[in-house]
């Protein structure tokens, strides 16, 4: 049987600035398809095993097709599928997810790909799209513009949902391109500053596929940067945003680390909304795509997001 938990790495290339920097160097060296070394501290070279090393020159297509592409068919299968890009501020996360830009029928990225492929593929369909935003703690529909946090629920016979979420169904690619791409500026930014849109929360974006009495649902997920916030240098909001991010950041690897152990044991869902609300739908294929900088001067980030995926797996 197939893992049910696959773990990625994707190295970004270095920007213009880091490349003409005068101190740059390099920490990341992808040797095989499998292998990310890390030489960080100093020259100590560490080697770390994946599913599948991404580097530098990857295109968005090969990343759609290694990590995204094959949960189509298992989702139309009536299978749940979920997939989480994992990494520090500014190393690719909502890039690779394709969100940073608008969506149109060219836009490339795991997102907008993954549309295209459904609604090419769909036959007797019903798709359903719900777009919702957590920053610290709270969960905010991206598909309604007031900023009335909702309340996540337990029914009698233990479904969890998020009460008054927005779902709408979704008939082609075009429609649900407008509507995240109408959610994405709903956005709460947090208090980085305005460039680095919203890295201080988790988005989540989920189809649910209803064909029959079957219904699957297909859920990808943008999360807050890894990074650790230095206590000095922050203000209160800043550092409460980080705890938020940290505690649940912390709850997630444990929470996959268990699946992908298939582990029966207490598997810690309710220590944070994300795992809380996402717990119906983590029993079938679970991605982790970890993304890093192959800067130096980030190596330390880099070791811990590494280190991170690791314990993924
Ligand atoms: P994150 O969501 O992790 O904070 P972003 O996706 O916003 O990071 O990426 C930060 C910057 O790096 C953006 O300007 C983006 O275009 C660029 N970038 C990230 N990954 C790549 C890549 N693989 N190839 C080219 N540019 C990239
Ligand atoms: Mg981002």
């Amino acid at each position: 049987m197939e893992e049910p938990v696959k773990v990625y790495i994707r190295v970004r290339p270095p920007n213009e600035s880091e490349i003409t920097s005068r101190d740059y160097k390099k920490c990341t060296d992808c040797n095989d398809q499998q292998t990310l070394n890390l030489a960080y501290p100093r020259d100590t070279i560490r080697p770390f095993h994946f599913d599948g090393v991404l580097n530098e020159q990857s295109t968005e297509s090969e990343v759609y097709d290694l990590a995204a592409k094959g949960l189509i068919d298992y989702v139309m299968q009536g299978y749940n599928s979920t997939i989480f890009v994992y990494g520090q501020t500014g190393t690719g996360k909502t890039h690779t997810m394709g969100l940073l830009k608008k969506i149109t029928p060219k836009a490339e990225g795991i997102i907008p790909s993954l549309l295209k492929d459904i609604y090419a593929k769909e036959k007797n369909t019903i798709i359903t799209l719900s777009f919702l935003q957590i920053y610290m703690e709270n969960v905010y529909d991206l598909l309604k513009p007031d900023k009335k946090p909702l309340q996540v629920r337990e029914d009698p016979s233990g479904g969890i949902f998020v009460k008054d979420l927005t779902q709408v169904p979704v008939e082609n690619f075009t429609q649900a391109a407008n509507l995240v791409n109408a959610g994405l500026c709903n956005r709460i930014m947090g208090s980085h500053n305005a460039n680095q849109t919203s890295s201080r929360s988790h988005i989540v974006l989920a189809l649910e596929i209803e064909q029959g009495n079957v219904t699957s649902r297909l859920t990808l997920v943008d999360l807050a940067g890894s990074e650790r916030v230095g206590s000095t240098s922050s203000s209160g909001l800043r550092l409460d945003e980080a705890k938020f991010i940290n505690s649940s950041l912390s709850a997630l690897g444990k929470v996959i680390s268990a699946l992908a152990l298939e582990s029966l044991s207490h598997i810690p869902y309710r220590d944070s909304k994300l795992t809380r609300l996402l717990q119906p739908f983590l029993n079938g294929r679970v991605v982790l795509i970890a993304t890093v900088s192959p800067c130096y001067k980030y190596g330390g980030e880099t070791l811990s997001t590494l280190q991170f995926a690791s314990r993924c797996k």
